[in-house]
């Protein structure tokens, strides 16, 4: 476990804009990271945030095998994840389904992911349970305000390893400056 973490790296990233984006709310500090699953398959996630009908969307989904991944909306601006709780947020999709599970190596990637996301955006190392304060959790964390879903786990022992993982990445540092569009 620990000789596969310490050895993981940000991940290649793509482009494809999503039209399922807006402003933010001026006056409202970007101090969340909310993390998702798409509940389908990598290609199919980019294809449904780039329809404009499916009224969703998010900045980066992370593809099943943690091998690369693509950046929908720029850091600046808002994705359409999880409702009255956009403006402040940066919304991270990982590919698959919450009762299959998650492999290791995307596991791995999404918290190196989420470590960069909190170091490049000054947000505090923290699990913000239930959505209170900053720093970064669940989508299920933020119950019916953040649109009532159960993603990526509603098992708060697989989170906490995944809180752990994340705190891990932060320390061991050594972040390339950019990575992704702002
Ligand atoms: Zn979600």
């Amino acid at each position: 476990m620990a000789a596969t973490a310490t050895s993981v790296v940000l991940p290649p990233l793509n482009w494809v804009e999503s039209p399922n984006a807006s402003a933010r709310k001026p006056g409202v500090a970007l101090d969340l990271i909310v993390v998702h699953d798409t509940e389908g398959g990598y290609q199919s996630a980019l294809s449904w945030f780039s329809n404009r009908h499916s009224q969703v969307s998010a900045h980066i989904v992370l593809k099943e095998d943690g091998s690369e991944a693509t950046q929908m909306v720029p850091y600046s601006n808002k994705a359409w994840h999880c409702s009255s709780f956009n403006s402040r947020s940066i919304g991270l999709e990982m590919a698959g389904f919450a009762k299959k599970g998650y492999g290791e190596h995307e596991w791995a990637v999404a918290a190196r992911i989420v470590a960069f996301l909190l170091h490049k955006h000054g947000i505090p190392v923290r699990w913000a349970k239930n959505g209170q304060g900053s720093g970064f959790c669940r989508h299920y964390d933020l119950g019916a305000a953040g649109g009532g879903h159960h993603d990526p786990t509603s098992d708060d022992a697989v989170w906490q390893t995944f809180v752990n993982r994340v705190k891990h990445e932060v320390q061991r540092g050594g972040f390339r400056p950019e990575w992704g569009r702002h």
